[in-house]
């Protein structure tokens, strides 16, 4: 083969490969030189090696054999061969992904950039890396007991009563707010407590990085409190604890630190891990520190985003406005949101008409960790729902479309479900590894009685490796929504000693398919716990054939009664056995044997070759030759 025309099969100028053959030690060619073999091979090698084939492209890893032809300036039919040469099979509208687009280019010749765009992280083309991803700002929630102070601590912050400069005004209440310092940004959802950090997690959404827990000096550890502390134990979310109200005369921290000690929350200054800080909501005391100990938290958990990415978010809140339409306060988690940017949420789709920060003004693009206000859903959507950024309309519309068609199905639903059952099949099928379990008692007593039985049983266990019970929240009083949502969300089983259950947890438990289990006697709680690992415990029961009797002569014994004087033929008839009656090859019943006799007295068993009388409850309608099968539930692998 001449130069020119290798320089045609490759797709470059004869010039250019003329300068190949020299750079490659192939000296003295022309346009019209033959090449050898060898030579083609040593050219190959050097294009290889080089990319010095003097085109170069960029691509986000998403064109199709039609694109990258254009972009290259060769036939798709040129690429498809080529491509067949590399064992790849393609045609001209297949997107063949960076890899392959990578070894194309590096047989042809030709220096690739692979450039990750919007449309290549859609595409699901793109892959992070480690260094594209950035840090982000922490998410945080305030948690505690009512009256405890965490809205006058979160509104110190937003208003910033005292040191407004310091922090920035916040003037419109979208959801969340960023308070901007020197060192870095905190983002605060607007909601306290742990009933809507919990709700969002029942909806599959996490949003908290770090939690603040609030209580006050002078009243010290509450029911609340201890909830808080075990549903962001069950989350795995790290607390902060600020002890408020320290401005009071009857302020006692040292207090609230032994307290919370006994929920494994102790202070670093005792030699534990929880930080702990002595604040006050209302003159602001150490509320700065509390800020600077967050952003230090969320620096050494490392929270990262990528801003390059499409956008991911979760909605906070939402409403219908006359004039606006659907409003979405919205959290973007990762990724950048852009105005026009397609998306779709929950059960809605959209195109981002408008965005606004905490403050009223108006943003192009949103970045991780970004509350907004977002205008441009086609329909209303609820908080927890999450938000993704889609390709195109088409694409939002039927996203949308799909999450109706899953919702009317009841798909979403069905995996919820939690009932007693349920768990010990799933403990049985080894997918659930501890029995988890929300208690509520009507007293302190009972609850540690229940408790440290429970607790004992669950140590028995630990001679079974990987069956544990855990115990995730003990609390006082009535069954409320918080407990139906820790127990969804954790998949744990709701127990009642002696309490009711408040309406609306009613409904919750309903819709969510919890269930709850009530008692009023320790004794037949703990026996059901027991009987439950128990269950556990036990191998599978399988039902096996354990004989087959002839029916040859029917006695008729009452009215409506019969008995069948039958032959064994194989294995054994056991008394109370499940039989079946075979006749003609074909089921005609199935019940349980009653009654069986040698001569007249009542046996237990009769072996082969025996004859016997055979009663069977509800059946009377024996015929000569009927096989009497008789079934018997044995653990799983045991030989009859
Ligand atoms: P929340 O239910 O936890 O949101 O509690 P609030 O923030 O509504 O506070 C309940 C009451 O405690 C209000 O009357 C507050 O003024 C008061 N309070 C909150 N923080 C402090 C504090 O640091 N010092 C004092 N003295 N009172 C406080």
């Amino acid at each position: 083969m001449r130069v020119y025309q290798y320089a045609r099969q490759i797709k470059i100028s004869p010039k250019h490969l003329m300068e190949i053959c020299e750079k490659a030690g192939i000296k003295g060619k022309t346009y019209v030189s033959g090449l050898k073999d060898e030579e083609i091979s040593i050219i190959k090698e050097y294009i290889k090696k080089s990319k010095l084939a003097g085109k170069s492209i960029v691509s986000d890893g998403t064109d199709t054999v039609g694109e990258l032809a254009s972009k290259l300036s060769i036939s798709a039919a040129d690429i498809i061969k080529q491509l067949s040469d590399l064992g790849i099979n393609a045609k001209i509208n297949d997107r063949i992904g960076t890899d392959n687009i990578k070894k194309l280019c590096d047989a042809l010749g030709i220096l690739v950039e692979i450039r990750k765009t919007k449309e290549s992280y859609l595409a699901g083309t793109a892959r992070e890396t480690e260094k594209e991803l950035v840090p982000r700002a922490p998410v945080v929630t305030v948690m505690g007991h009512v009256d405890h102070g965490k809205t006058t601590i979160l509104d110190f912050i937003r208003k910033s009563n005292v040191a407004a400069r310091e922090f920035g005004q916040i003037t419109q209440k979208i959801g969340a707010y960023r308070v901007n310092m020197k060192e870095g940004t905190i983002v605060f959802i607007d909601t306290p407590g742990h009933e809507v950090f919990t709700a969002m997690r029942s909806r599959g959404a996490s949003l908290t990085d770090i939690v603040v827990l609030v209580v006050a000096a002078d009243e010290g550890v509450k029911q609340q409190t201890v909830e808080a502390i075990n549903h962001c134990k069950a989350a795995g979310v790290p607390i902060i604890v600020a002890v408020n109200k320290i401005d009071k005369p009857n302020a006692n921290p040292d207090a609230v630190r032994k307290q919370l000690s006994n929920y494994g929350l102790v202070p670093e200054e005792w030699g534990g891990q929880t930080v702990f800080l002595d604040v006050s909501g209302v003159t602001g005391q150490n509320i700065k520190e509390l800020l600077e100990i967050i952003l230090l938290m969320g620096e050494m958990m490392e929270l990262r985003a990528n801003p390059e990415r499409p956008a991911e978010g979760i909605v906070l809140e939402a409403y219908l406005h006359k004039q606006k339409g659907p409003v979405i306060h919205l959290l973007v988690q990762n990724g950048t949101l852009n105005i026009g940017d397609f998306f779709v949420c929950g059960t809605a789709w959209g195109k981002v008409r408008a965005m606004f920060d905490e403050n009223g003004n108006r943003l192009e693009k949103a970045g991780p960790s970004t509350p907004v206000e977002l205008l441009g859903a086609s329909s209303a959507v609820v908080p927890g729902d999450k938000l993704a950024v889609v390709g195109s309309e088409a694409d939002a519309r039927k996203s949308a479309e799909a999450k109706i068609q899953e919702q009317k199905s009841g798909q979403d639903k069905a995996q919820k479900q939690i009932t007693l059952e349920d768990l010990q099949r799933q403990i049985v099928q080894g997918s659930l590894k501890e029995l988890k379990i929300i208690l509520k008692t009507d007293s302190i007593g009972s609850q540690e009685a229940i408790k440290s039985s429970v607790e004992k049983l669950g140590a028995r266990d630990s001679d079974k490796p990987g069956i544990t019970v855990n115990l995730i929240h003990c609390g006082l009083g009535t069954v409320n929504e918080s407990d139906i949502l820790l127990a969804v969300c954790s998949k744990a089983l709701i127990v009642g000693y002696n309490v009711g259950i408040d309406s609306k947890a009613e409904k919750l438990a309903k819709q969510q398919g919890i269930e709850i289990k009530m008692y009023r006697l320790v004794y037949d709680l703990i026996e059901d716990v027991k009987n439950t690992l128990e269950g556990m415990r036990k191998p599978q029961e399988v039902e096996v054939m354990v004989g087959q009797a002839l029916v040859k002569q029917i006695f008729k014994i009452g009215k409506n009664q019969s008995v069948a004087g039958c032959l064994v033929v194989d294995g054994k008839i056991v008394r109370d056995a499940r039989i079946k009656i075979v006749r003609n090859g074909r089921f005609v019943f199935e019940g349980f044997l009653t009654s069986l006799k040698r001569f007249k007295n009542s046996v237990r068993e009769v072996g082969v070759n025996t004859e016997c009388g055979i009663g069977i409850s509800n059946f009377s309608d024996f015929q000569a030759g009927d096989i009497i099968q008789a079934y018997q539930k044995v653990p799983e692998g045991t030989k009859v």
